[in-house]
């Protein structure tokens, strides 16, 4: 294997970066080397973060997806990431999309995707977009309200319209149900306006929230959606589609897969002519990309005297002695802190100029904060890190693919981080084909 690897040349395509051969952590320590290279040459900007994607992963999921829910076509959500090579990989797969803007829409087609592959998942649209997708040939999308029936009888009454439910995402990490989704209550009327208005409604679609850890919840959202196919029946439509959004842990997966084809199996025991699809964003990204940050600066914290930060250690875990300065924050990559919930770790990378960090350093409470001048950026507010960790220095981050690049800013003129692309994975060499015969 590793000497056919090593005959294979980077996949290369115009006009985006080549995706490298090569594991993950060695792509991260040739980041960290390379930035020390241009340092010497006194490049700017020598030392920036950078992301590490490992498309092999996505690739790696797809086939757990196909494993554990062969019934369920998976329509990748592309708002979680919309990487260019994730796009095309999952286009090369197969993949359906589950688009929420015209700029979605457009990236996704642009890929030679055929619009039918589409879903425009977002139940409150403006016209104009709802009039654009109708020229794409984008005809799948949902509602949860009138307003979005009229508009849609006015600018694209051929549409397929999938009604969002509102379901139980009490225990989601985001709870997308305090903004969209129909209650049942409100169906049948919602029904009623649609047949009046001659638009044809091709089922039912929901989402449990993003970031979904009780599988139960994707039980009781099938159930409800029986609910919604009966009301369906009784208004004079006769539904083909079922869609369970998305919301798919990666450590839960196997247990929610198990959990939603009991339900089917009890709710929708005759589904010959059932297609049942999803909209998985963070299940296929998350844990594909890593970051690596610099410590670009170091003080003790405003409460500490410089005599008490220069101890060297402290592992009182309530209060940091040490506030590190990385250049990343929560303006950039780590907006998944205020906008996604999320802690991310920090693990060292590199310390005092050398990847081996011995296991007997000793450990102190610190605090980690992003490069900008707001003191919300802080990306972790106590963690424990060596004692001799220090200016130049690299931490990685891991699990850093989901609501992460997508929405970074350049708050403070600070850039986006770049992503270096590897398919170091167990399945390298097939990525790297299905890559290859892309053509987009
Ligand atoms: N579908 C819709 C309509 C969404 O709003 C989202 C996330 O916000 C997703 C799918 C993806 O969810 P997840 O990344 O949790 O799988």
């Amino acid at each position: 294997r590793a000497e056919e690897d090593d005959e294979e040349e980077d996949v290369v395509v115009p006009g985006l970066p080549p995706v490298l051969r090569g594991h993950r952590d060695v792509h991260l320590r040739r980041g960290v080397m390379k930035a020390a290279e241009l340092a010497t040459e006194n490049e700017p900007d020598a030392e920036k973060a950078f992301y590490v994607a490992d498309l092999s992963y996505v690739y790696q999921q797809h086939l757990r997806w196909k494993k554990n829910l062969p019934e369920i076509e998976p329509f990748y959500a592309v708002k979680c990431n919309p990487d260019p090579y994730v796009l095309r990989l999952l286009a090369a797969l197969g993949t359906g999309f589950d688009c929420a803007s015209n700029g979605e829409i457009n990236q996704v087609l642009s890929l030679g995707v055929d619009p039918s592959r589409l879903i425009f998942a977002n139940p409150c649209k403006a016209t104009s977009f709802i009039r654009q997708s109708a020229k794409a040939g984008v005809d799948k999308m949902t509602f949860d309200n009138t307003d979005e029936l009229y508009k849609i009888a006015r600018v694209h009454p051929g549409a397929k319209l999938v009604v969002r439910i509102l379901t139980d995402d009490s225990k989601s990490l985001c709870r997308l149900g305090l903004k969209f989704g129909a209650p049942l209550v409100t169906v049948p009327a919602l029904l009623a306006k649609a047949k009046e208005l001659n638009l044809d409604v091709i089922g039912v679609s929901f989402h449990v929230g993003s970031g979904c850890f009780d599988s139960n919840a994707f039980a009781d959202a099938v159930m409800r959606a029986r609910a919604a196919f009966d009301m369906g029946k009784d208004a004079g439509y006769n539904f083909t589609l079922l869609d369970v959004g998305g919301g798919f842990e990666d450590p839960t997966f196997e247990a929610t897969a198990s959990v939603l084809k009991n339900a089917l199996e009890e709710f929708f025991p005759a589904r010959e002519n059932l297609r049942i699809i999803a909209e998985p964003g963070r299940y296929y990204v998350a844990k594909a990309f890593s970051l690596a940050a610099n410590v670009i600066a170091r003080r003790a914290p405003p409460n500490s005297t410089e005599a008490a930060w220069s101890q060297e250690t402290d592992t009182d875990s309530e209060h940091p002695t040490v506030m590190y300065y990385i250049n990343d924050g929560v303006y950039g990559a780590f907006n998944c802190i205020l906008f996604d919930h999320q802690t991310p770790q920090p693990y060292v990378l590199s310390l005092n100029g050398s990847f081996h960090v011995p296991s007997t350093v000793p450990l102190r409470a610190s605090s980690v904060w992003g490069p900008t001048c707001d003191s919300i950026d802080c990306v972790c507010s106590v963690t424990q890190l060596p004692s001799t960790l220090q200016v130049g220095d690299w931490l990685a981050f891991d699990n850093m693919g989901a609501y992460t690049v997508c929405a970074a800013s350049q708050f403070n003129g600070f850039q986006v981080s770049k992503v270096t692309y590897t398919t170091g994975g167990e399945h390298g060499k097939e990525v790297r084909e299905v890559l290859r015969s892309f053509v987009a």
